[in-house]
C-alpha cells in the first residue's frame, strides 16, 4: 500500500508525501532490516571508494584516508607555471609526497548502492536554487534508490524466513530420478 502511494505521489510531484510514503514502508522493516537515511554516512562510504595511486611505490591508497598538504613552490618551475602552491598527498604505504595533479585515482563503483544499508537524506528544494525539471530529476533520483534499497531489504528479510524445506524435497526429486533411470 505505502509502495503504491510512494510511486503515485512522485508521479504527481507530491514530494512531502512521497518521502512519508517510503518513511512508512521503511517503518514497516523489523530493526534489524531498517535501512539509516544519512547523507553524511552515505558520502562516507561513497568516498571510500575513490583509490589514489602512488607514483613513487604503486600502492592503492584510500584517497579520504591520506593526509593532504599544500607545498609552497619556490622552484624556477613553479614560477614559470604561474602556480605558488601544488596540492600533495601522503602515501600510507611509503609516506612519500605525491602530487595531485599527477596523481591516478581509481573511482571504485559501488555495484549495487542498494545493498550498502544507507540512504542519503532527500534533497531539500531551496527556493531558487534549482528549477521544477531539475529538481524531479534530482528528484526522483533519489526516490529510486531509497525505494529500491528498502525493497532490497524486505527481499532479504522474506529470503530469511522461506521454508528451506523446499530445496531439500528437490534434491531427493532428483536422487529418485537417479535411481530409477539406473534399473
Ligand atoms: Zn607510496
Amino acid at each position: 500500500m505505502y509502495r503504491r502511494e510512494a510511486i503515485s505521489s512522485w508521479k504527481s510531484g507530491k514530494y512531502v508525501a512521497s518521502i512519508g510514503a517510503l518513511h512508512s514502508l521503511l517503518g514497516l522493516l523489523p530493526s534489524a532490516y531498517r535501512l539509516t537515511i544519512s547523507s553524511e554516512e552515505y558520502d562516507n562510504i561513497t568516498k571510500q571508494n575513490l583509490i589514489a595511486i602512488c607514483q613513487q611505490c604503486n600502492s592503492e591508497n584510500n584517497y579520504s584516508l591520506t593526509r593532504k598538504d599544500k607545498l609552497i613552490l619556490q622552484s624556477i618551475s613553479g614560477f614559470i607555471s604561474g602556480e605558488q602552491t601544488e596540492q600533495v598527498w601522503t602515501c600510507n604505504e611509503c609516506s612519500k609526497y605525491n602530487q595531485v595533479t599527477k596523481t591516478k585515482f581509481i573511482q571504485k563503483v559501488i555495484k549495487q548502492p542498494c545493498f550498502i544499508k544507507v540512504i542519503p537524506d532527500p534533497p531539500a528544494r531551496k527556493d531558487g536554487m534549482l528549477g521544477r525539471t531539475q529538481f524531479h530529476i534530482k528528484f526522483s533520483n533519489w526516490f529510486w534508490l531509497a525505494l529500491s534499497s528498502i525493497e532490497a531489504q524486505m527481499g532479504r528479510y522474506r529470503e530469511e524466513y522461506q521454508p528451506k524445506d523446499a530445496d531439500m524435497f528437490d534434491i531427493e526429486a532428483e536422487i529418485q530420478d537417479g535411481g530409477e533411470s539406473l534399473e
